[in-house]
């Protein structure tokens, strides 16, 4: 049963609200930050549906990537080579960051670097791949977002500790890291709070609501009403609810395996154009990806996993990476927002209301600075 507030409860989260951000993923999260920053005497209420954040920044695999090259030979095929480096120097740029902000430690960073995975039966890729890493790195080069060539070419056969099987061809991307999902997440948040940010889990936005001449808006929440002035939308594949033809939810599914008994590499690995990732933490594998196989039935916000992609990854941890009999500790979904385009939906509407959402499957390095400039677009007025 949700009790209602107190007046004293209502009078120090809400009343009087200068900034409402919906959704305390990364995104929602940086956005307060960075507003509290310019506007310490602001208020400024975080609002979140679930009792913890329940879309993807505490459920994603905790790749600090760029792309892979296989991956960006797929984008090519609908966008421009400008607006794909584009896309690179962004997630550099968030990269960098949100390091600066909360530190390494914080993040549990580890600058271990990533590999880029070809079979055997994937040569005709491979080859694509490699027809596009000169030019790529190049590119990367002219246009300032590396000053070393950030991709290139491991022999199988010089990949530490694998037991990977049939593996045609590796890119290296120095560059790559890993970090740990809920520790970004719980320092952006005790920041956050420092700064006296509200923050309300288990209360939804219920409505959109529009702009009231001179009054800002009025927040219709789980048994709650306000007035803010301002209106951040950062709820990522949620805007599908309210933008049905420029936001699609795409659920993605990550076991984790028990304690391996076997040598394990470093790194980050990605495979079939970004759609597969996987990497070893704590002695387990922790695998995602399969969506390709059926897009359409993973094009949903239901927090479960499917039998048909739990099977796949199973059977690629095994067939591929070589790991015989093994066994599932932990299974779980969380949901990305994407659209027609890579780059996130960061723009006023004609209502003034900021929307900083469809951060895709990049969001751990593009959402600081998404969160950013979600903020800026805000203090313009
Ligand atoms: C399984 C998985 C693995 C991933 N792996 C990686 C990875 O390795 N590297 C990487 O860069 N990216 C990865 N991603 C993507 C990345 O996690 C996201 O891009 C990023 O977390 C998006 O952050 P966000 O703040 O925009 O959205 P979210 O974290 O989804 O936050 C949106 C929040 O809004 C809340 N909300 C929605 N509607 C309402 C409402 N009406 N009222 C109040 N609150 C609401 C939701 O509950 C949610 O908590 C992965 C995603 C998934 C699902």
């Amino acid at each position: 049963m949700s009790m209602p507030l107190s007046w004293w409860e209502y009078q120090d989260a809400y009343h009087n609200s200068e900034l409402c951000i919906v959704g305390a993923g990364i995104v929602g999260l940086s956005t307060a930050l960075f507003y509290a920053q310019q506007r310490p005497k602001a208020k400024i209420v975080v609002l979140e549906s679930g009792n913890r954040p329940s879309g993807a920044s505490l459920r994603n695999a905790g790749f600090a990537c760029f792309g892979s090259v296989g991956e960006i030979a797929d984008d090519l095929k609908h966008s421009s080579l400008e607006a794909t480096i584009a896309l690179i120097a962004a997630r550099r740029q968030g990269l960098a960051l949100l390091r600066k902000v909360q530190g390494d430690k914080a993040l549990s960073f580890d600058a271990c670097g990533g590999y880029e995975l070809f079979f055997s039966e994937e040569k005709e890729a491979a080859e694509q791949a490699l027809d596009l890493l000169p030019k790529l790195n190049q590119s990367l080069l002219e246009a300032g977002v590396f000053t070393k060539e950030l991709y290139r070419i491991v022999r199988p056969s010089n990949l530490p500790q694998n037991s990977f099987k049939g593996l045609h061809l590796a890119i290296f991307h120095a560059e790559e890291a890993a970090l740990n999902p809920v520790h970004l997440w719980q320092s952006l948040l005790h920041k956050c709070l420092s700064l006296g940010v509200r923050y309300q889990p288990g209360v939804a936005l219920t409505a959109l609501p529009e702009a009231e001449d001179g009054k800002g808006y009025l927040c219709s929440c789980s048994g709650v009403e306000f007035r803010t002035r301002r209106l951040v939308m950062a709820t990522n594949a949620f805007a599908h609810y309210f933008l049905p033809n420029q936001v699609q939810p795409a659920r993605a599914q990550v076991l984790v395996s028990a304690p391996l008994a076997m040598d394990l590499p470093r790194g980050t690995f990605h495979h079939h154009k970004g759609y597969n990732y996987f990497r070893f933490v704590e002695g387990r594998l922790l695998l995602g990806g399969g969506r390709h196989l059926n897009p359409q039935a993973e094009a949903k916000l239901e927090a479960n996993t499917s039998e048909e992609i739990q099977h796949y990854l199973q059977t690629f941890a095994q067939e591929k990476l070589g790991i015989d009999g093994l066994q599932v500790a932990h299974r779980w979904s969380g949901f990305m927002g994407v659209g027609k385009a890579k780059m996130p939906k960061l723009e006023k509407d004609t209502e003034g209301r900021v929307w900083a959402v469809r951060l895709g499957g990049m969001g751990v390095a593009l959402g600081t600075e998404i969160g950013q400039r979600a903020a800026a677009l805000c203090l313009e007025d």
